[in-house]
């Protein structure tokens, strides 16, 4: 991206590895994130032009000699951050504090809405893929990448256990999979607050008990009709944790 509105595909140089702990991965599939959509609309000549992209899956083709556990040819995904998995922050599960890790189409590290792509930390990073995933498996599995991974994570993070009720406030990709996490991980009332009908309706098929499309002041005077007054025990808006924020914005106070 050059600025607002200007992306362009380029020829540019093809990837390699540049130390012992990186991975070269053939891209399968690659998708645009939200966060793309904020420079998309206000981003200034002079902070371009700026590569694309932190979401893919692809194959390996290339490792660093520091790398095990991983071979050519591997179906894998990386997160939107790459990370050793090792560190203290890593072992807490706060990947994106990592200090020798970092995002993708930043600090001179290339993006991955391309044909390859450089992986940093790639032992720490790269998950590998059942080898023969289809193309329907395929796009699913993408979603692995940030917004499935950042549903559950907010979804975690806010203590989900069997039985409890949520809400969740969003009806995006991120949103919806806060949705299915929170129903995997037991919930049993599960509010989506959110105005798409086609997206609440995925929403309800994910797990949403009840669908808020009333926002401000109208939606919590909703949200509290549905559940007696007390609100529920969560409410978390997950898109907050996609920006480029290091912490999670899930909270456990109710919000009505
Ligand atoms: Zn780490």
């Amino acid at each position: 991206m050059y600025e607002a509105g200007d992306l362009r595909v380029l020829d540019a140089p093809d990837p390699v590895i540049e130390q012992p702990t990186d991975a070269v991965v053939r891209i399968l599939r690659s998708c645009v994130c939200s966060t793309d959509l904020h420079p998309y609309h206000s981003m200034t000549t002079d902070e371009g032009p700026r590569a694309m992209g932190h979401e893919f899956v692809g194959v390996v083709e290339e490792l660093g000699s520091d790398v095990s556990g991983f071979r050519r040819g591997d179906l894998v995904v990386s997160p939107f951050f790459f990370a050793d998995n090792t560190c203290e922050y890593c072992r807490a599960g706060l990947h994106t504090a990592c200090p020798n890790g970092g995002w993708y189409s930043a600090d001179g590290v290339n993006g991955a809405q391309a044909e390859a792509a450089r992986v940093p930390q790639a032992q720490g990073t790269l998950v590998k893929l059942p080898a023969d995933a289809d193309d329907a498996l395929l796009s699913s599995l993408l979603t692995l990448a940030d917004v499935y991974g950042t549903g559950y994570h907010a979804a975690k993070q806010a203590g989900v256990r069997p039985g409890d009720a949520v809400t969740v406030i969003g009806d995006g990709a991120v949103g919806l999979l806060a949705v299915l996490s929170a129903r995997q991980l037991g919930a049993e009332g599960i509010i989506l607050m959110g105005g798409h009908k086609d997206r609440t309706d995925i929403g309800r098929l994910f797990g949403a008990t009840d669908v808020v499309p009333e926002r401000g002041e109208e939606g919590i005077a909703a949200v509290r009709e549905l559940t007696g007054g007390h609100s529920t025990r969560a409410v978390w808006r997950p898109s907050a944790t996609c920006r480029r924020t290091r912490w999670p914005s899930a909270s456990c106070a109710p919000a009505a």
